[in-house]
């Protein structure tokens, strides 16, 4: 497939930088939400779905509802959990109907489709979407380094799972056409790559590991541990960071056990 067949306003580096971006759909329960996203991704140039345990997929509906974008739906990968969606993406966003109680960054589609631009390296981008009723958990939250929320109006704030995926990608598209006689910011590459979901949460695991054999955590592990995920994410971690992070955890742990060897 030639994505820009249907997107010749954007430029080679800019579609680049949209086929890096994955639409993960988590748990989704109608199979035409499936179909009618993967036709809001054609119209706005993504190609690449990631489906988190459908309910109800290959189906029927969805390819009803897909209009054409069928080559979108048979690419589509699916995964066991989100953890696994997004193990290879340097930056995960995650989409939520409502604020939530933890205090987590919270974008605008605009201000995330400007991040999105500006984000350099190879990795993927993911953006997340919950289920129909009751949207993301909290555990799949703490996988995203931030929150996207559409302002809707409040009285009628209960948005369309494919249709927040509609306002999100023409947010981006709409960035990338406004930066198109600007000099692309895609390529200025870090030092070290931006380090992967699957080896930050590598490192959180280590992190709480080593927080609770020293009985660090006074009965409130998990806010806790949301806080310290919630201060690394804002700092971008390269891999080069997460490897030091990790030698840090490495060295202590080999000084707890000699002097538990010694006692
Ligand atoms: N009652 C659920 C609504 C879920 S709607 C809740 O309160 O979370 C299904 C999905 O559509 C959400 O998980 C989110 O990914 C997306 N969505 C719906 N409305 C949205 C909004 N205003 N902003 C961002 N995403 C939204």
């Amino acid at each position: 497939r030639q994505p820009h067949e249907f997107c010749m306003i954007v430029s080679e580096a800019q579609m680049q930088l949209l086929n890096r971006i994955r639409i993960v759909l988590v748990n989704t329960s109608h199979p035409g939400n499936i179909g009618a996203t993967a036709r809001a991704m054609a119209n706005m140039g993504l190609t690449k779905l990631v489906l988190v345990q459908p309910l109800e997929y290959p189906s029927m509906q969805a390819t009803a509802r897909a209009a054409g974008a069928d080559d979108i739906l048979d690419d589509a990968e699916l995964f066991p959990s989100l953890a696994k969606a997004v193990a290879d993406c340097s930056h995960v966003y995650g989409t939520t109907a409502r604020l939530r109680s933890i205090t987590w960054p919270e974008y605008t589609p605009q201000e995330l489709a400007e991040q999105v631009r500006e984000s350099d390296g190879d990795q993927d981008i993911a953006l997340v979407f919950g289920r129909e009723r009751s949207g993301l958990t909290n555990e799949e939250l703490d996988l995203c380094q931030a929150l996207v929320h559409i302002p809707v109006d409040d009285r009628h704030s209960s948005l369309n799972l494919a249709s927040a995926v509609m306002v999100v990608a023409f947010s981006i598209r709409s960035a990338l056409l406004v930066a198109k006689t600007r000099e692309p910011i895609i390529g200025k590459k870090h030092a070290s790559p931006v380090a992967t979901s699957e080896q930050i949460q590598f490192y959180f695991n280590a992190l709480d590991t080593l927080l609770n054999k020293i009985s660090f955590y006074k009965g409130n592990a998990t806010r806790v541990m949301r806080k310290l995920r919630r201060l690394y994410y804002k700092a971008e971690p390269s891999q080069e960071d997460v490897r030091i992070l990790l030698g840090t955890i490495s060295a202590i742990n080999a000084e707890l056990e000699k002097g538990e060897k010694k006692s």
